[in-house]
């Protein structure tokens, strides 16, 4: 890599924040606050034009390259040591089509800002389930939400994408254009190009729905769980469902007593009549005897803000992650063993239910290709800043035994909760050998270089090797 010899990028009208400028640690800083590397320079793009010239600059002068959307991985991929940061935060904007049912989403907005400006027409669509989550990252990983069941995973509702290739160039990807990229797009990560405009589909969604948590204690998780796998059998595919194990975080609505108790909830969301809704949670919220229920007609918009700071920017994370088939009794004893171990009472597993729209889907449809398997796991070690680096490790070592644990029963990894390090190893097995050759020879179509390789990498792969 040659250093430049100027900051000044050519053709570049957004801000270009360096190590010596006020803000430079604000602007390097990702949610995850374990994650601590001093780029060159930001460039901050104001627009679609932005990230061409700061691609091009990056292209000249060899630089290494990360690319920001939310900033919200836990592998802190968005920024790079001695590089340059395509930072998209400033490109937020969300413009719906109400007629046309879609929403034209820049590729810096967070989940929060699509939520908003699509529920002022009653629509919405899949997204995550944090509102400070970045569309660009989580979308193109796949995108799994409260919605997926009924309305497919967030790739499924994409229907176009404005790209900045390594070359610079600025091209569009859909079903007719570019077709290849547009496929890759749909799970393979940022490894394709800068998105600098989503295009998705939207549908009806409340604005009120009935949505909430219902915690149990700890000690009744094998009971919740056995009873849980039998519920969500017919399930119909508006209900979306999360498992969370851990201790019960102080939300409204709990009382003092409760906080931090450990505990497992299912909570629940229903995009549905308010009063299908109720009928089809009834049964687990009348199930064994709940610590507290919160479970009620809610707005869609405050639901996916609900547990925002339940994981808020600057504490301390690390991740494991797994796909998992289905919840047999041996996996169940896993989890009840392991999942109230970590010290942290911020610590949890979290464990969504896939199937309904998502299993429909041909399995190739998307590079996201992990559409048969129920469930979709993560093992989240949280700490604070402040706490020294014993917490740390605690944490880490309790999130590694616990999917060393579930490892045999294993099936697959979802590839946006890849934590750094020692996951890297497994983008391959995010997407099993199929998708991802298929993904290499894409990605040897339109970055044969690997500029974009700060992330879940895939090497690029010509067909003739
Ligand atoms: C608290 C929390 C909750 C989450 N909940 C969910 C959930 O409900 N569902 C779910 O599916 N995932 C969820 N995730 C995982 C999430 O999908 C990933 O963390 C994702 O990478 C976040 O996207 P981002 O844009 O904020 O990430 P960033 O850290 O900004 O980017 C990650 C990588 O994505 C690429 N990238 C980002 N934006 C662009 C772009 N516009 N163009 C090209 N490449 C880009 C880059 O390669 C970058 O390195 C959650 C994560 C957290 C931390």
């Amino acid at each position: 890599m040659t250093a430049p010899t100027t900051t000044r990028i050519p053709a570049f009208r957004g801000d270009v924040i360096t190590p010596d400028r006020n803000g430079y640690d604000d602007a390097r800083a990702v949610w995850n606050g374990n994650v601590d590397r001093r780029p060159r320079l930001i460039a901050r793009c104001n627009g679609t034009a932005d990230v061409a010239a700061a691609v091009r600059f990056a292209r000249d002068c060899d630089l290494e390259v990360a690319v920001r959307g939310g900033g919200h991985n836990v592998a802190g991929t968005a920024v790079c040591d001695d590089g340059i940061v395509i930072d998209l935060s400033a490109m937020r904007a969300v413009t719906v089509d109400p007629l046309e049912r879609t929403a034209r989403v820049q590729g810096g907005a967070l989940w929060g800002d699509v939520d908003h400006e699509t529920q002022a027409y009653g629509l919405a669509t899949t997204g995550g389930i944090v509102s400070h989550t970045g569309v660009g990252g989580l979308s193109l990983g796949g995108g799994i939400g409260w919605l997926m069941r009924k309305h497919g995973l967030t790739v499924d509702n994409l229907v176009e994408a404005e790209v900045i290739t390594a070359e610079g160039d600025i091209i569009r990807a859909s079903a007719n254009d570019h077709p290849d990229l547009f496929w890759a797009l749909r799970g393979g990560g940022g490894n394709f190009g800068v998105v600098s405009l989503f295009r998705f589909t939207l549908h009806p969604v409340g604005p009120t729905i009935t949505a909430g948590p219902v915690f149990w204690a700890a000690e009744d998780t094998t009971d919740v769980l056995r009873f849980y796998r039998e519920f969500v059998t017919d399930a119909p595919d508006e209900l979306g469902n999360v498992i969370r194990l851990g201790t019960i975080p102080p939300l409204p609505g709990v009382s003092d007593e409760l906080h931090f108790r450990p505990a497992i909830a299912v909570a629940s969301c229903y995009a549905g009549p308010v009063e299908d809704g109720e009928r089809a949670i009834r049964a687990l919220r009348e199930f064994g005897r709940p610590l507290v229920d919160l479970v009620g007609p809610t707005l869609y918009v405050d639901h996916q803000g609900g547990i925002d700071d339940t994981v808020p920017h600057g504490w301390h994370y690390y991740w494991k992650a797994t796909n998992l088939t289905y919840l047999p009794d041996e996996v169940i004893d896993i989890i009840a063993e392991h999942a109230y171990d970590a010290i942290s009472p911020r610590s949890y597993a979290a464990i969504f239910h896939m199937g309904g729209a998502v299993a429909r889907a041909p399995r190739y449809a998307t590079a996201y290709s992990s559409r048969d398997v129920e469930y979709n796991m993560s093992i989240d070690a949280v700490w604070l800043p402040q706490q020294d680096d014993t917490v740390g490790t605690t944490e880490t070592t309790w999130a590694r035994k616990f999917l060393a644990a579930l490892q045999p029963h294993g099936a697959g990894v979802y590839v946006n909760f890849l934590d750094c390090d020692d996951d890297l190893s497994r983008v391959r097995e995010a997407y099993g050998d199929d998708a991802y050759w298929r993904l290499a020879e894409v990605k040897a179509k339109y970055d044969p270089e690997n500029v974009f390789h700060n992330n879940k990498n895939i090497q690029p792969r010509s067909p003739a090797q």
